[in-house]
């Protein structure tokens, strides 16, 4: 069996070891501590966010978003239908429904119209939507202005699931940057990682610290323990942001390689009818996170399932696009406002091996398995 092939494994550099000896030798190994302030205020430095709180994870960064900026017991949520289940299963965590939003076609991401519909809809209702999250889809930026002014006209507030879009650019600005509040992830198989872990980042100095608080179990400041809300114990550990400074060192080589990475998928297999690329919209530049490719099974001659499996066979792994939210049995009976872009990308959506550290060679054996897998390639 030849080597496996991993869809998005981690990438070390050369710092990360180091800095997590420093950590050992200083025995600082709590949560808290001096590699979480140099992380989050390298994060700042990084997005040009004003302030940043590092937590367990982007869920958890989701979460605190959420019940800060008011979400509560049976409000509505509007939330992106294409994206992995952590970006609404926090809106469950407040007792709050999700109204999951179909994609549009330049970005794939949430539809700023159907947003503006669905808004006006919760409001009609006599229940106005509490907020709005829009997702980063495979590294993407949404379309942001479009998104910004149909919230803002409601009185909404946005938050920016960029979990897989750290490094990506909105407008030449830094993704995350875009709404209220802006969360990213460090979970294994993003782009960087901490091994897990997440950061909310805002312009809210106050909402940022307000995050901090609850996040630290609610302690008031008093000599002895004093709670006046509850809290949760979602802080990061100062040996895992010791990993992520280290990682934050090499981002911008990581993005480089990712986007080498779906050029060169490009170039090997843009050319076979039936398979087309998740397109790059005009307002950003994506960190392609994931290499993604649909396939057309009238044009192509075979099914996304069908490569899937031949990549599998060849111990190489490759994913489904996300399967939509509002498919999903766990939001069974949640309102969705769809156009089909959504159902549509999930039936053909591939995404293929996208590591930063992939060598030439492996990429080659990919891309020649795949065009080995789709009949309309060797017909050509
Ligand atoms: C990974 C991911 C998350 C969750 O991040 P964790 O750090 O794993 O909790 C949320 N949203 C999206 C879109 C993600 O890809």
């Amino acid at each position: 069996m030849s080597q496996r092939i991993y869809l998005s494994p981690p990438h070390l550099g050369d710092d990360e070891f180091r800095l997590v000896q420093e950590v050992f030798a200083s025995n600082w190994i709590a949560p808290l501590g001096p590699q979480v302030d140099a992380f989050e205020r390298e994060v700042c430095e990084l997005t040009g966010a004003r302030a940043a709180c590092a937590l367990s994870s982007g869920t958890a960064a989701i979460h605190l978003a959420l019940r800060l900026l008011g979400v509560g017991a049976n409000d509505s949520v509007l939330c992106a239908s294409l994206t992995f289940a952590a970006t609404a299963n926090p809106i469950l965590y407040q007792g709050a429904q999700p109204v999951f939003i179909d994609s549009e076609e330049t970005s794939w991401n949430i539809d700023p119209a159907l947003v503006g519909a669905a808004l006006a809809d919760t409001k009609k209702s006599g229940r106005p939507a509490k907020a709005v999250i829009a997702v980063d889809l495979l590294g993407q930026c949404a379309d942001y202005d479009a998104l910004n002014a149909v919230c803002a006209a409601h009185g909404v507030p946005l938050i920016q699931d960029a979990a897989e879009a750290l490094g990506a650019t909105y407008k030449g600005q830094a993704a995350g940057r875009q709404g209220r509040a802006g969360i990213f992830s460090f979970n294994g198989n993003k782009i960087i990682t901490t091994s897990g872990g997440g950061m909310l980042v805002s312009d809210d100095v106050e909402l940022v610290a307000s995050a901090r608080f609850l996040a630290t179990q609610a302690r008031d400041p008093a000599p002895h323990y004093q709670h006046s809300t509850f809290g949760y114990n979602y802080r990061l550990s100062n040996v895992l942001a010791a990993i992520g400074r280290g990682q934050l060192r090499v981002l911008a080589d990581r993005v480089a390689a990712r986007r080498a990475n779906e050029a060169f998928y490009r170039k090997a297999l843009g050319g076979i009818p039936g398979v087309s690329f998740m397109p790059e919209a005009p307002w950003g530049g994506s960190n392609r996170w994931l290499t993604h490719i649909q396939i057309d099974p009238g044009a192509a001659g075979t099914t996304r399932e069908a490569v899937l499996e031949a990549l599998a066979a060849e111990n190489i792994e490759a994913r489904p696009l996300w399967k939509p939210l509002h498919m999903q049995p766990v939001f069974a009976g949640c309102r969705a406002h769809v156009n089909g872009t959504a159902e549509r990308l999930f039936s053909r959506g591939l995404s293929l091996p996208s590591g930063s550290a992939l060598t030439e060679a492996e990429l080659e054996r990919v891309a020649s398995l795949v065009r080995l897998a789709i009949p309309s390639a060797t017909r050509q």
